[in-house]
């Protein structure tokens, strides 16, 4: 059982009319899947309840037609006829247990309101926040009265759904209450704009009303952005963001704090650290009698635990910890903090909510599968045969499958050429800010170490001789992939001529970082045409280890899709700040003795550039010649006993760790089952 250490994090805390069990509590966030995959979206929750969270809210719920985030997929509760999804929600998460907490919202003009083509408001006239040509209008007295009325009914909807606690939102610069706390947003000259006093009237007013409409129904949560780090032109904890939360101090029943924008609150590990919100957020309990609840990415029960003990925090909240692992308070509980599967702070959850699509999550593969391959995090079905299974390559989908595969029971031997296992990730967890990439090798390599049923062989270099004779039925080939080194990506589909000049592969770079010696020689180009992390991690890389670096990319910005995962900004100050000479919108058409030509991803106008060598990151190639070999020999499968040869992960196509432990996953599940192995999945058809 737990470590009495732990006690105190089981402890039931009181939340205005409402008792959490315990002090684990997913705040709400984002999924992609919400209103428009209501099943999905509350089989996930229920199953964080199931796991041990003693609260589970809902991600930002809109409660009104001109808070529409249409294009966007989050909550809704517009009118009577939302219900129905709040009250499943409900019923998964109070069925384990747990509270059910709802974020109420109204966005302003954080929203243009593509469906309901209702003008976006806002505190002053502003330009909407997105590209959309709209404008957002200044609302009069009669719109704040309708906000105050929408959000009382709001309120009380949410009751007749079953909610324990409603939130009132003030953060993450995305809603209008924030808005109107804000000097640069609010610039009104009534009595609702101007003093502070002035600008938090609103919010005190609808915590009030929510506050009265809740009574002894349920609770109200207050979640307030206390600093936006953008210094005295934003909300700052040692100024206003204090003062806010003591005028306000005693009025809700929780207080849910944070740093704005999202980029902050949902900082990824390349750039901070567990708990890197608590300089901000520490002020708060001294401030207010009332319970406070805030993030930092907490995976350790021991950093927990600081926070409650230093009386920083009463509630550790979570979402990402969450989504990795739904059952990290059971695992506490039980005493099996070793099988924590922690969160590396990737961010790939959230390119789930920026596509709108179901969440995926690097570390959780059955995370958004909950409803719709009915997938469990911690259970699996058994297996159907006592047959043997032979992975081939020990990278992220080779250990999730083999895994996968103990779990259900079969026999598992896998096989790594290398005397270390992990694959890509060894190479970049190394890179600058990566450390935390590794657990998805750690806490595989952990679990694996605890089953019976498997041999891990390092050192293991597999061929077709070795795979043939092997003796088991199934063969899974988990073999990987290779950056090109001849510029192939999405800008040229092919091969860059390249004459007399160095190429260096984004391995060749990787396997050199041990020590701190230089990795290149004289000036480098990196060209990113992948659009994600590596090619400005490498960069970054490069240029601290004294490489003169240019960073050439096709795209209008650096790594392109981290938009997705909220890095992007970040990642190209950074390059910035190291002096990289960042190119944007310029493809690389041929390389002649170290002279690089680009041309304009637009106008196609070609310049010059030099360099000593190139660093492509463009794409990839399945390591698959392996399986094409034993593909030769098929004819021989049935006399040895082979029953399938199947690739999974990079070696199959080569895509993101997500992929690649998704692949791993999906593989181990479908074994002996009946049913396509992709399209094997419920859908929710309003018509059936
Ligand atoms: P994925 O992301 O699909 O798991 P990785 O490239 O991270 O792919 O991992 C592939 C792993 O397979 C690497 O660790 C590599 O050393 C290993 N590997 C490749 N070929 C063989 C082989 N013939 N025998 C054993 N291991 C191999
Ligand atoms: Fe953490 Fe990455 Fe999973 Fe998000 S996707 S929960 S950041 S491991």
């Amino acid at each position: 059982m737990r470590d009495p250490r732990y006690d105190i994090l089981f402890e039931p805390v009181k939340i205005g009319p409402k008792t959490a069990k315990n002090r684990f509590y997913q705040v709400p966030h984002c999924n992609g899947m919400g209103h428009r995959w209501p099943k999905s979206m509350a089989e996930m929750r229920g199953v964080k309840a199931e796991g041990g969270w003693g609260v589970v809210c809902t991600e930002e719920c809109e409660i009104h037609p001109s808070s529409d985030l249409s294009g966007g997929t989050l909550m809704r509760l517009w009118d009577d006829s939302d219900l129905p999804t709040h009250e499943l929600m409900v019923r998964k998460v109070q069925e384990h247990g747990a509270l059910a907490g709802i974020q109420l919202v109204h966005n302003g003009y954080s929203v243009s309101n593509l469906f309901s083509r209702i003008p976006p408001m806002a505190p002053s006239a502003t330009a909407a926040r997105y590209y959309d040509p709209v404008q957002a209008r200044a609302m009069d007295k009669q719109d704040i009265r309708d906000l105050r009325r929408w959000h009382r009914d709001a309120v009380k909807r949410s009751i007749k759904a079953g909610y324990d606690i409603v939130y009132v939102y003030a953060a993450h610069n995305l809603t209008l209450l924030m808005h109107f706390l804000s000097k640069r947003h609010n610039q009104r000259t009534d009595e609702y704009g101007g003093s502070l006093t002035n600008r938090v009237r609103l919010v005190r007013e609808i915590l009030e009303d929510t506050k009265e409409v809740a009574g002894d129904d349920c609770a109200v949560a207050f979640r307030f952005a206390v600093d936006e780090l953008l210094g005295a032109g934003g909300i700052e904890c040692d100024e206003e963001g204090r003062e806010i939360v003591a005028m306000l101090a005693e009025l809700p029943d929780l207080w849910d704090v944070n740093i704005a924008d999202w980029a902050n609150d949902s900082l990824p590990s390349r750039f901070g650290d567990q708990g890197h919100q608590e300089p901000y957020v520490s002020f708060v309990k001294k401030v207010t009698s009332k319970p406070v609840v805030g993030v930092g990415r907490f995976t350790d029960p021991d950093a927990m635990l600081s926070q409650i003990r230093r009386g920083v925090l009463d509630l550790i909240g979570a979402a990402r910890p969450s989504i990795a692992d739904p059952f990290l308070p059971q695992k506490i509980e039980q005493g099996r903090v070793e099988e924590i599967r922690e969160c590396i702070g990737c961010n790939m959850c959230i390119s789930g909510d920026m596509q709108s699509v179901p969440l995926r999550c690097t570390q959780n593969p059955t995370m958004g599968e909950e409803w719709r391959k009915g997938w469990h995090p911690e259970r699996i079905e058994p297996a159907v045969s006592s047959e043997g299974v032979l992975i081939v390559g020990g990278g992220p989908a080779g250990l999730e499958s083999a895994l996968a595969l103990a779990n259900r029971g079969y026999e598992v031997v896998l096989a790594e050429k290398e005397n270390i296992l992990g694959g890509r990730v060894n190479g970049e967890a190394r890179l600058p800010g990566f450390n935390a990439w590794r657990r998805v090798v750690d806490y595989r390599d952990y679990m694996l170490s605890q089953k019976a049923n498997v041999a891990c062989y390092k050192d293991s270099e597999m061929g077709v001789g070795d795979i043939l004779n092997f003796g088991f039925a199934h063969v899974v080939l988990a073999t990987g992939s290779e950056w090109r080194r001849d510029g192939v990506g999405r800008a040229n589909h092919l091969p860059i001529p390249i004459k007399d000049t160095p190429v260096i592969s984004p391995e060749e770079v990787m396997a050199k970082i041990t020590g701190n010696g230089t990795l290149a020689q004289g000036p480098v180009v990196v060209f990113d045409d992948d659009h994600y992390y590596l090619a400005s991690a490498l960069a970054e890389m490069l240029s601290l280890r004294g490489a003169e670096v240019t960073f050439v990319t096709p795209a209008d910005n650096v790594a392109a899709w981290t938009h997705n995962t909220l890095e992007q900004k970040r990642i190209q100050t950074r390059l910035l700040s190291l002096g990289v000479n960042v190119i944007c919108n310029r493809n690389i058409i041929s390389v002649d003795r170290g002279r690089f030509s680009l041309a304009c991803s637009y106008t196609g106008a070609t310049e010059v550039i030099g360099a000593e060598a190139l660093l492509p990151v463009t794409s990839r190639q399945s390591r698959d010649q392996l399986y094409h070999d034993l593909q030769d020999r098929s004819g021989e499968f049935a006399d040895l006993g082979i029953k399938s040869v199947t690739r999974i992960g990079d070696c199959f196509v080569p895509a993101s760790i997500a992929a690649a432990i998704y692949s791993g996953h999906l593989y181990a599940r479908q074994l002996d089952m009946p049913g396509d192995l992709w399209t094997d999945f419920r859908r929710e058809n309003k018509w059936s």
